[in-house]
């Protein structure tokens, strides 16, 4: 018998996750904050370093401290956090938590690359429901699908779109299972549904310090949910998973001061400046972004392999994707491919629409 033999199906059955990050002076392909990480971040690693030698706390307890303050649930009653390695380590606990083997996951499609792959590792069975027309989740189907757990992104990645209120609350309402919110770009977002968690013990919103906080490096994140449904989540992901560094800087980028949040929510709000007006640039050469509500653009075009590899000779990395959904028009347009472009201060951005216009050529 070979070692693939000997491993489980649904391992062997997984290309390793290697989207294409070659070095290039520009990345704008991963949606992270391209200001950096707050001062306050950078000082608390740098003044105080936690002592290496010993184990970070168990579950990060006083980060949820901070974090309930940071959503304004620390008062709610029977409301509780659950961290993890990156908020990818919160979905992929909350799949291992409720996900029993050949089990639904569903999801509007496209969505975060990572969820069919982590419901598959999980002995689950993804099923995608492609967005409507008008971006938005098709809320009864997704509930028809009586999956075990249903996942929501909004503002959505790829597409950058936001889910409507009432497809959310619809979700929340009749889906069976557990419903996960994944907020990872809602400090861009002009509507959240984080007060969902108080009206229905089943929906669990993910967030994350990679994106707005720019601590992508220290892989933080974390859900909130009913005290029941977080303590599941905590027990499937078990001890230790947030390194000491990493909940050091993610409390200091609480705070509430000048050079923590306060950088924080500024330079969100310059990103929706900076994406608007990169925005109204690409239709002006005739793209059609998406309406975004998050730090990146969602722009189908049937070019979009050739302009990231053109992009690419020029130093300029974006994210190129295709077998979009045919069903939702303005994708099947473009043959299901479309460029998606993070944002970030307005010299880099001048710097990737440079490299576009010769692409283009
Ligand atoms: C980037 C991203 C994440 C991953 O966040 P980490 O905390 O870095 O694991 C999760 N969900 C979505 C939709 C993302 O775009």
């Amino acid at each position: 018998m070979s070692i693939a033999d000997l491993a489980r199906d649904e391992v062997r059955a997984l290309p390793l996750y290697a989207p294409d990050l070659a070095d290039c002076p520009i990345d704008v392909s991963d949606n992270t904050n391209l200001w950096g990480a707050s001062p306050a971040a950078q000082r608390a690693l740098a003044e105080r370093p936690p002592a290496l030698a010993r184990y970070p706390s168990l579950y990060s307890a006083p980060l949820r401290e901070s974090i309930l303050r940071y959503v304004g649930l620390d008062s709610a009653a029977g409301i509780g956090v659950v961290t993890g390695c990156g908020s990818d380590d919160v979905l992929d606990s909350t799949m291992r938590a409720f996900g029993r083997t050949g089990s639904r996951l569903a999801f509007p499609s496209p969505t975060f690359s990572m969820i069919p792959v982590f419901a598959r590792l999980n002995g689950m069975e993804p099923v995608g429901v492609p967005l409507t027309d008008a971006f938005d989740a098709d809320a009864e189907r997704l509930v028809e699908a009586g999956a075990a757990i249903t996942y929501l992104c909004t503002p959505n990645n790829p597409t950058a779109t936001p889910l409507s209120r009432a497809a959310v609350e619809y979700v929340a309402e009749h889906a069976r299972g557990i419903v996960v919110i994944d907020e990872a770009y809602a400090e861009f977002a002009p509507e959240i549904f984080i007060d969902l968690v108080e009206r229905h013990e089943r929906v669990l919103v993910a967030r994350t310090f990679s994106k707005a906080f720019g601590l992508a490096g220290l892989r933080v994140g974390f859900g909130v949910g009913s005290q029941a449904l977080v303590s599941l989540v905590e027990r499937a992901r078990g001890p230790y998973k947030v390194n000491a560094m990493a909940e050091q800087a993610a409390l200091a980028s609480l705070e509430e001061s000048e050079d923590s949040l306060g950088w924080v929510r500024a330079r969100a709000a310059l990103a929706v400046e900076m994406r608007d007006r990169l925005s109204a640039e690409l239709r002006a050469r005739g793209f059609k972004p998406l309406p975004s509500a998050a730090n990146f653009l969602c722009i189908p075009t049937s070019r979009a392999q050739v302009l990231a590899s053109r992009l690419r000779e020029r130093g300029v990395l974006v994210r190129a994707m295709s077998g979009l959904p045919r069903e939702i028009a303005a994708l099947s347009a473009e043959g299901g491919m479309a460029l998606r472009i993070g944002v970030g201060p307005w010299d880099v951005m001048l710097r990737l629409l440079n490299a576009l216009d010769e692409a283009m050529q």
